[in-house]
């Protein structure tokens, strides 16, 4: 398989990488500890094109594919991670409509997406019960004379007070088991949907997570995105993708500790010399470093494949799981280089490990993610 970087693709991530040096890392350490969230930052992203980096340009995107998408993803979160996460939701989102929608639904609220307008997009499929196992969700949407009505409770909504533009699953047959699920798209401020309180989150503490409450949320009949009762399969459509997301937000956060790792360790001295003289802390830089280069050779095969249109399910998967794994070990291993200041705010390494920690649990747990990698192998022969 061919990495070499197409001149598009080069340029999308130098673009991010130059607005995430300098708008991005500045203030992502004082974001950590107020918790703003990155209105401003996102309607630069906006700007940019990196809030549609995979999508067609006829709906405002940058039509840039799926790789630059993995490479700008990189960079911001090499900066800042809680800026990354929500635009990959908003990314994610952009997509899943353009796949499944209608004209009609694309022309409505995607542009609204890559422009900014939105602020966000957001992505509302885990439960307070049901975060694993989607299918066990409870949220119901029942046919009105008009249209639909949507009630439950949604759990850990990444920009879910500040979204414009939602995509939402809920029971249209909970008889129906998996198939009864099906997809809806909410605009932001309709009646009926509310968000609840900010989640105090060990990382990530610049993005939002909050509960969401759909309380007689009357929507139109043409809110349904995709076939009735064919929301799951819009929802793993939806999961296999951003994985490749969370794989680059991992290796951005890998690249920084590692970065920070290599310049502290040659200028701290200990003994006499810098710690990077000492054979156990250049074997560890080296682990970390060759285990990044892996993570990103896996998200970069399946970034192509997506790309493609070739199957790219548990490619994704073992790129989300590996560059996850990865990463937090850079993470602790730059903590650990650091020594005592690693454990203070001092330097940025312990944000990256408490940001870096949830690339294992959220768009599936590594768990989840070794079940898609052990079914697919079982179904397709190991070889394969
Ligand atoms: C900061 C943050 C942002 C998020 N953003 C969003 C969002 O925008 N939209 C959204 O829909 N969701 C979002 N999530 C939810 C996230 O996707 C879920 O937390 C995740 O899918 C796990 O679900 P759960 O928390 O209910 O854990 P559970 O499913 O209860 O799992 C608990 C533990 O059991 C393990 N486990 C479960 N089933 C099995 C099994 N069969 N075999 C082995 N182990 C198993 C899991 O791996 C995990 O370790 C977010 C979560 C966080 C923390």
């Amino acid at each position: 398989m061919d990495f070499r970087l197409t001149d598009d693709q080069q340029m999308v991530r130098d673009t991010a990488r130059e607005f995430a040096a300098r708008e991005l890392e500045p203030k992502a350490a004082a974001r950590d500890r107020s918790g703003e969230f990155p209105v401003r930052e996102l309607k630069a992203l906006a700007q940019l094109g990196l809030l549609g980096v995979n999508i067609p340009e006829a709906y405002g995107g940058a039509a840039a594919g799926v790789v630059a998408y993995s490479l700008a993803m990189t960079e911001i979160a090499r900066a800042d991670a809680s800026v990354s996460v929500a635009m990959a939701v908003t990314n994610m989102v952009g997509e899943v409509i353009v796949k499944f929608g209608t004209e009609e639904q694309k022309r409505a609220f995607v542009p609204r997406l890559t422009s900014g307008e939105a602020v966000a997009g957001a992505f509302a499929l885990s439960e307070p019960q049901a975060g694993s196992d989607p299918a066990a969700m409870s949220t119901t949407a029942r046919r009105t004379a008009g249209g639909w009505r949507l009630d439950g409770a949604k759990q850990w909504i990444t920009s879910g007070d500040r979204a414009g533009v939602f995509i939402v699953w809920a029971k249209t047959d909970p008889q129906a088991g998996a198939k009864g699920i099906s997809t809806f798209i909410v605009p932001g401020g309709t009646p009926g949907l509310s968000a609840g309180k900010h989640e105090e989150k060990l990382g990530l503490r610049g993005s939002s997570t909050v509960p969401l409450l759909f309380d007689g949320c009357e929507l139109p009949e043409s809110a349904l995105l995709g076939k009735l009762g064919g929301g799951l399969s819009v929802a793993l459509t939806a999961l296999d993708g951003g994985r490749i997301g969370i794989a680059s937000q991992a290796l951005g956060l890998g690249a920084a500790a590692l970065a920070h790792s290599v310049s502290y360790a040659k200028q701290r001295h200990q003994f006499g010399r810098p710690i990077a003289d000492n054979q156990a802390i250049q074997f560890r830089l080296a682990d970390v470093a060759t285990e990044l280069e892996a993570a990103r050779l896996l998200t970069m095969r399946a970034a192509l494949l997506k790309e493609r249109d070739k199957p790219f399910s548990r490619e994704a998967s073992m790129a989300k799981l590996y560059a996850s794994e990865a990463a937090w070990r850079a993470c602790d291993a730059a903590v650990q280089i650091h020594g005592g200041y690693g454990y203070t705010r001092e330097y940025p390494v312990e944000r990256f490990l408490r940001d870096v920690r949830v690339t294992r649990i959220y768009e599936g747990t590594s768990e989840v993610q070794r079940i898609v990698i052990g079914r697919s192998l079982s179904q397709a022969g190991a070889g394969k």
